[in-house]
């Protein structure tokens, strides 16, 4: 604030509007910086910070019990087998699930229905909802997010590894869909899949890749080079059906990759640190182990070609491929 010619008080407000400040603005700017020299004088160096976190631990509160109320509406089946035919023995850290006496993959015995995924994955629950209330960055924040972290290049250099270097790429839950968005600039033809038509339709106007609305399988899809899906399969209430449509879809030489949470650890309980995000029964149908990945392959007729990749801890990937003579 500072005096002018006219001996009027010039504001910080009035300076960026360029104007002089009204009475009610100069009283505004007052009040305002009073009640910042109170909180710092207060609260000491760091302020900020710590407002930031009490802030957001505020709003993930209150997500938290949107998203449970929103949730516990989801009607659920009961499942007493694995996908594979296996019997259950109890998981003792998390009742909710069972473990499978053939393949070892943790199962949800109450998974949410078939036809409750529409809703569950929708634009406003899912992705406006569950991931502020989990902590995570909404879909519009994401592919920032996602780029920020190297997950992005991770998954293009793993593509450029193992997969062919041009043809077409098939993404099921594509999400905000900036892997395809960074393929199609690589020239590679992508579709990405969503279940949910708010979440396609917006991905597809933001990101500029086609994206279909639909359940995988189910959906009409053309053949594929590159079958893509990452935290999907731990999604999925039938994952021997997935992996066929995907190996169905393939081309000979083809390549599936599929990153998903796989036990491949020592960690007590599973998955450590990540235990209960890796066990949020209102979500994850499925957490695999490299056994039943490799059954998996088997019945739909895929090689693997590794199951040693990794992005990080529940970030594991396995990469599988249609052989030429199928
Ligand atoms: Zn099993």
């Amino acid at each position: 604030m500072k005096l002018t010619a006219k001996g009027r008080l010039l504001t910080d407000v009035g300076r960026t509007r360029g104007h002089v400040g009204t009475m009610k603005e100069i009283c505004d700017e007052f009040f305002w910086r009073m009640l910042k020299q109170t909180a710092k004088s207060v609260l000491g160096p760091g302020t900020r910070e710590r407002v930031g976190a009490f802030y957001f631990l505020i709003e993930r509160y209150w997500y938290k019990r949107v998203a449970y109320k929103h949730l516990r509406r989801i009607r659920r089946e009961t499942r007493e087998l694995c996908w594979c035919g296996g019997r259950l023995s109890p998981f003792q850290w998390q009742l909710s699930y069972g473990v499978c006496q053939a393949c070892g993959c943790y199962v949800n015995r109450r998974p949410p229905l078939q036809e409750e995924l529409k809703r569950l994955y929708s634009l406003d629950l899912y992705w406006h909802i569950k991931q502020r209330a989990d902590g995570l960055p909404t879909i519009e924040q994401r592919p920032a997010y996602d780029k920020g972290d190297g997950r992005v290049d991770f998954m293009l250099k793993l593509i450029a590894k193992y997969g062919p270097a041009k043809g077409r790429v098939i993404e099921i839950g594509c999400a905000h869909g900036i892997v395809l968005k960074e393929l199609k600039e690589h020239g590679y033809e992508c579709i990405g899949v969503e279940i949910d038509e708010r979440t396609a339709s917006w991905t597809s106007n933001t990101m500029g890749v086609e994206v279909r609305t639909g359940v995988f399988p189910g959906i009409k899809l053309p053949p594929c080079d590159i079958f893509l899906s990452c935290d999907v399969l731990e999604h999925v209430n039938e994952p021997e059906a997935f992996m066929n449509e995907a190996a169905r879809l393939l081309n000979p030489g083809g390549i599936a990759i599929i990153q998903t949470a796989v036990d491949r650890y020592d960690y007590v309980p599973p998955f450590g640190r990540r235990f209960r995000h890796a066990f949020d029964d209102s979500e994850h149908v499925y957490i695999f182990t490299d056994k039943a990945l490799q059954e998996l392959a088997r019945r739909a007729v895929l090689k693997v070609v590794t199951l040693s990749e990794c992005i990080w801890l529940m970030g594991e990937i396995c990469v599988f491929e249609k052989s030429n003579e199928a």
